[in-house]
């Protein structure tokens, strides 16, 4: 095709007769170049580019991450990053890489955290006859306040607020993107916390959620504790929590990256 700098067909230019088209048309790209350098610009194409303070280089990893600059909460090794409800040892099994709820209770990072951008696997058990809010279900509860829920909802009718995805009980997944019982499905949280206002009230804080590389949650807001949280109020970091909610969910590859 010639690229850019290709003479333009005479019907183009005969569609402007005598105006600055044709000027720029037979100047353009020298002009272009003239210019940056008058501006002091470095290549003549993408003024001020030379000022910009450059991004960290970040490693993404293999597809999923961790990236370089992830903190891993789990590997698939050990709970080393977590505890129980009471600051004891985390109690969930672990198992050929897996996490695995097993009815000792809900577990918490021993780091807290306020934005955040957050990745988590997680696998739903067989059915065997469950259905609705007992099927799958457990939960990522940011700041151990905020849950978005995990519920196996492939082919599952129950509450929308209260199906995977959504943040509970507040706003029902866009859509449902669950995967089948016992394949993994992944969560990308992106999250903002609310926070405490200079006259008690709550600036509320936000949520977008992707499940399975599919958008669930679209920059909701986010204000008051969800169901069955752990702890309430607004707060500038607090921990992560996974929900026991007596389903055998099994989760691996789990990484935060705060943004604060
Ligand atoms: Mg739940």
């Amino acid at each position: 095709m010639g690229g850019g700098f290709a003479p333009l067909p005479n019907d183009v230019d005969s569609a402007y007769p005598g105006n600055a088209m044709k000027w720029t048309r037979k100047f353009s790209p020298c002009a272009y170049i003239c210019l940056g350098l008058l501006i002091g610009d470095s290549d003549g194409l993408r003024p001020s580019a030379a000022q910009e303070p450059e991004p960290p280089v970040v490693d993404p990893g293999p597809p999923g991450g961790p990236p370089s600059d992830a903190i891993v909460l789990f590997d698939g090794k050990d709970l080393s990053a977590w505890q129980d409800a009471r600051g004891g040892p985390a109690r969930w099994e672990v198992r050929d890489g897996m996490l695995i709820v097993n009815g000792t209770g809900n577990i918490f990072t021993k780091q807290e955290f306020g934005a955040c951008q957050l990745h988590l696997e997680w696998c739903a058990p067989p059915p065997e006859g469950r259905t609705g809010q007992a099927r799958g279900n457990s939960g990522v509860y940011l700041q151990g306040r905020y849950e978005i829920q995990i519920l196996d909802s492939y082919q599952n009718q129950t509450y929308p607020k209260g199906q995977a995805g959504a943040l509970y009980g507040n706003f029902p997944p866009l859509v449902n993107a669950c995967r089948k019982p016992g394949e993994w499905q992944t969560y990308d949280i992106i999250f903002q916390p609310p926070l405490p206002g200079p006259n008690g009230e709550i600036i509320p804080g936000l949520i977008t959620v992707i499940h399975n590389g599919v958008l669930v949650q679209n920059h909701v807001p986010v204000k008051n504790a969800t169901t069955a949280a752990a702890f309430r109020g607004p707060v500038a970091k607090g921990p992560l929590m996974l929900q026991d909610h007596g389903c055998p969910v099994r989760f691996r590859n789990i990484w935060i990256r705060p943004l604060d």
